[in-house]
């Protein structure tokens, strides 16, 4: 057995899929096949035993559609064909399970491309927890530009700069020697949520470790696309480095997770586009 995380706080974890978009598997894994898979966007409702109910990332929403309807923004959806109905959307989802958008005090966003963002505007008394750079890198981007970096400005509340906390890289926790990461940053102040910096698909994207009463958890956003890539060490297509900021540090936090999962099994890692996660741990929002 590996080292267990030792939080002083466990949380309550559910899975959720708000929507999905399709692309040749081979794009997503090397070694992939020819065929055009659904590729699911995961998002976790976390509850915490005093902070109470805080997501992490919306995925998509049918503001999505409404934002992408005309150019430029329509090539997103031209490049990257999307589903989503307004039954698929988090905040219908988390009202069949009877949690009103109100009661979501938080939204952790692991990075600003709008397939985890989409949700945002539906949650009007959540706090947003985020590292500066993710936000930094794209918040002036118009345009062509904006699309470019997968960031649509239209997705974000407009009080969202007054409901930001900023995750304070000061508040640093040591993580047990095994985890490739030298230390995690403590989200809420209280060492339950830690964010590790996972860059490179996107500037400042942050994976998050949380500890439920049964096992460890990261949630690693893009950082790979499937449980197979860093169980298997498959990175994507080079392709994808199209759209990538920088491949330098997709790779090195590619590497980071694939060293993580050897290191320590038994935590599970949750890519938040993988497809096999959606059919084994995304069922209703039950607790895992
Ligand atoms: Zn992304």
């Amino acid at each position: 057995m590996g080292p267990r995380l030792e939080p002083a706080r466990k949380v309550k974890l559910h899975l959720f899929a708000a929507g999905y978009c399709t692309h040749p598997e081979w794009v997503t894994l090397r070694g992939g096949g020819l065929a055009v898979i659904r590729i699911p966007a995961i998002f976790a409702c976390i509850e915490h035993p005093e902070a109470g109910v805080l997501l992490w990332d919306t995925g998509y929403a049918p503001r999505f559609l409404e934002e992408t309807t005309r150019l430029p923004n329509r090539l997103y959806r031209m490049t990257t064909p999307v589903g989503i109905g307004s039954e698929d959307s988090a905040v219908r989802q988390l009202a069949d399970i009877g949690i009103r958008p109100e009661q979501v005090k938080g939204i952790i966003i692991s990075h600003f491309h709008a397939d985890h963002i989409a949700g945002l505007k539906d949650f009007p008394e959540a706090l947003f927890y985020y590292a500066a750079e993710a936000y930094e890198r794209v918040c002036r981007l118009r345009g062509l530009a904006a699309l470019r970096r997968a960031f649509l400005p239209g997705l974000l509340p407009d009080d969202f700069l007054q409901r930001s906390r900023i995750i304070d890289p000061c508040k640093r926790v040591a993580l047990p020697a095994a985890y490739p990461f030298t230390h995690g940053l403590d989200v809420l102040g209280d060492g339950s949520l830690l964010a590790v910096p996972l860059p490179g698909h996107a500037d400042g994207q942050i994976g998050l470790l949380l500890s439920t009463a049964l096992r460890d958890y990261l949630l690693c956003a893009d950082a790979v696309w499937s449980s197979a890539a860093y169980r298997e060490n498959r990175p994507p297509h080079p392709l994808a480095g199209l759209i990538m900021p920088s491949r330098r540090q997709y790779k090195e936090s590619f590497e980071r997770l694939v060293q993580l999962h050897r290191q320590v099994p038994e935590l599970r890692i949750l890519p938040s586009h993988c497809p096999e996660v959606w059919e084994t741990e995304v069922k209703g929002g039950a607790e895992l």
